[in-house]
């Protein structure tokens, strides 16, 4: 049972040569490769109280649907967890409701509700029915902290899929 951390680090793997670097951006709950996220946006993302914990430097979210981590700063040691943010992040399993923009608070289920009942097939008809995309401050509002385009456009993509199934 001893030392049975030792033998997954992956410096002991030849394949690995910057394993020094890699390890500092890994979940230290699932292991995963997080995404860089700007402290401006994690301190709008973590609740109020646990604000002072951010401190000044960049996290990493984990983007494992099953992990419970969110925001995360392995120099500093800082975990959050998903009870720990103001909104559901939503790739995450449970996530409810699954907002895909943050700043309109529009979800997946609108999203793909405007593809199958209102008949709409791109961003542009989507955006003029759900309200999506308006008055846009993702830095703030998206856990990631980057504009929201991508994961409606992955909405819709779903929503068309459904339709032509
Ligand atoms: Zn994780």
């Amino acid at each position: 049972m001893e030392k049975e951390t030792a033998n997954k680090c992956c410096c002991g793997s030849s394949m690995q040569s910057s394993c020094q670097t890699q390890n500092n951006n890994l979940c230290s709950v699932c292991g995963k490769q997080g995404t860089l996220v700007k402290n401006f946006t994690v301190k709008h993302m973590v609740l109020d109280e646990l604000m002072e914990q951010v401190g000044d430097n960049d996290y990493f979210l984990c983007m494992d649907e099953e992990c419970s981590i969110t925001y995360y700063d392995t120099q500093a040691n800082i975990n959050f967890n998903k009870q720990q943010v103001k909104v559901p992040i939503w790739f995450k399993a449970d996530a409810n409701p699954k907002y895909v923009c943050y700043c309109s608070k529009v979800t997946e289920e609108q999203v793909i509700d405007a593809v199958l009942k209102d008949g709409a097939e791109n961003m542009e008809d989507v955006l003029k029915i759900t309200g999506a995309m308006k008055n846009s401050q993702c830095q703030k509002n998206n856990p990631l902290g980057k504009c929201c385009h991508q994961i409606i456009q992955d909405a819709i993509d779903k929503g068309l899929a459904m339709k032509n199934d």
